[in-house]
């Protein structure tokens, strides 16, 4: 007999808390359970198809992973096909590793109008994830507007952007990079309500705004410090120097032959979707920073847009049976540990920050709570009673192997340069994994 424990989620913070548990309980048996087919959470779902290098972390993961003592129950929702409840009843040790999937919502006048976007979904819709492929948005508009001055904002202005021959390299689905070939879109404005010290992107990141073959960086000198304001620990003040230095090089971009262009817009935030039933401008109102808070000044101004996209940060939805911080949008727990037998890592534990690597250090804690809260072997039935319970119901998982002939097809599919052609629908998945056995 062995220590059993399930893992809820195959995103990132679900691979390192196996593998974390792997080393802290020797020959504990391990299953992750994964509402989708695929696995790996947003390093399939949210980083951005341009950045196939990253996406590759997926591959070092598996390898760490996947053997006897852990298996992929793919295609099983806790909450749907089980409840949270039951799969505690199964196991000693049950870790969530949902996720924070949902937007943070854009709360202001017209949000609702056709036009506008939350990130989760767009980000979705053009990574192929199944929830959101019906999204199809609008990109026959000649400019949009992303509010937020982030990552996940950065990612969406340079998709946009990017030239088709770009494109071609990525992983998009054939629907959205089709649509993005056919926009007109050749104006994106990334809002900030904070100034050029305080944005969150990362440098790489920032740097590749200015290395699009078809698009110029574009910015007002007198929105640029000399140097990065306000109060900064050494590291922070370093990565923040480091960006302005990076903003300040776009002024030198030769515009000749660029067609599209990235206005970074500071001090500024969103106050109404403008137009009829679709979006047609957006009106913002000048900022100040004062002791660090962004306050509007009365001053207002109007974008035109047809395409808003919000990127204003994730929250994790609330878990029927389990706590939940609605301020925070996290479950409440201490240092990982919500209650013996119950555990958080990743987004849904810490909020939704930080990289991919991020969720490495939640692993080993929860491991450690684990090994301390289960020290002996105990009698719970673990995946045989796992796979009888879902035998009973008629629900077929999905296992790390099926999921292997799925990656195998989208890559034998893929016209090259792109890497792979994804599946972006369930019931295709499930067609070609019951066809591919006969
Ligand atoms: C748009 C975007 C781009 C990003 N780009 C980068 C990048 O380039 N580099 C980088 O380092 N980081 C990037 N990040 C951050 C990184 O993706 C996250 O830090 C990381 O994915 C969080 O890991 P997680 O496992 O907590 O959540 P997730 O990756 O969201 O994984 C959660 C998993 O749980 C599953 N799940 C949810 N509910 C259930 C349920 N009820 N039953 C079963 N399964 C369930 C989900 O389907 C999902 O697979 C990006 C994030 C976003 C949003």
């Amino acid at each position: 007999m062995a220590q059993k424990a399930a893992i809820i989620g195959s995103g990132p913070a679900g691979f390192y808390a196996a593998d974390a548990l792997q080393v802290t309980i020797p020959g504990i048996e391990i299953d992750i359970i994964e509402r989708l087919p695929t696995p790996f959470g947003l390093i399939r779902g949210g980083v951005a198809p341009d950045h196939q290098t990253t996406k590759k972390v997926a591959h070092k993961l598996e390898k760490t992973v996947i053997n006897s003592n852990t298996a992929y129950f793919g295609n099983i929702e806790i909450g749907r096909d089980l409840t949270l409840a039951e799969l505690r009843n199964l196991y000693d040790a049950v870790v969530l590793a949902v996720g924070a999937p949902s937007d943070r919502k854009l709360t202001i006048p017209g949000a609702d109008k056709i036009g506008v976007h939350g990130s989760a979904a767009f980000v979705g819709w053009y990574n192929g994830h199944p929830d959101f492929v019906e999204l199809q948005p609008d990109l026959n508009v000649d400019a949009a507007v992303v509010i937020g001055h982030g990552n996940v904002a950065i990612d969406v202005a340079r998709l946009l952007t990017r030239s088709a021959a770009g494109r071609a390299r990525t992983d998009l689905p054939d629907y959205a990079r089709a649509a993005m070939d056919a926009s007109p879109i050749s104006q994106v404005t990334l809002l900030g309500r904070r100034g050029p010290s305080d944005a969150k992107f990362t440098n790489v990141e920032l740097r590749e705004m200015g290395e699009l073959s078809e698009c110029v960086p574009v910015l007002r000198a007198e929105q640029l410090p000399e140097t990065a304001e306000g109060e900064f620990m050494e590291r922070d003040r370093r990565l923040r120097e480091r960006n302005l230095a990076t903003l300040k090089s776009f002024l030198d971009i030769d515009p000749a032959g660029r067609k599209k262009r990235v206005a970074f817009e500071f001090f500024a935030r969103p106050l109404e979707v403008l137009g009829g039933e679709r979006a047609e401008a957006l009106r913002c109102e000048r900022t100040r920073v004062v002791e660090g808070r962004a306050e509007g000044t009365g001053e207002t101004f109007d974008i035109p847009c047809g395409l808003v996209v919000s990127a204003i940060g994730y929250r994790a939805e609330p878990i029927p049976g389990v706590p939940y911080d609605a301020q925070q949008g996290i479950v409440p727990n201490d240092r990982g540990r919500i209650e013996k037998g119950l555990y958080a890592v990743g987004w849904i534990k810490r909020g939704p920050t930080g990289v991919i690597s991020s969720s490495r250090p939640d692993g080993v804690e929860a491991a450690e709570h684990i090994a301390a809260d289960f020290p002996e072997p105990g009698n719970k039935p673990g995946r045989a009673g796992l796979s009888r319970l879902l035998a009973e119901r008629g629900v077929k998982p999905v296992s790390f192997d099926d999921w292997k002939r799925l990656e195998a097809e989208e890559v034998s599919t893929a016209r090259p340069p792109s890497p792979r052609r994804k599946f972006t629908d369930v019931a295709a998945m499930m067609k070609f994994l019951e066809e591919s056995k006969r």
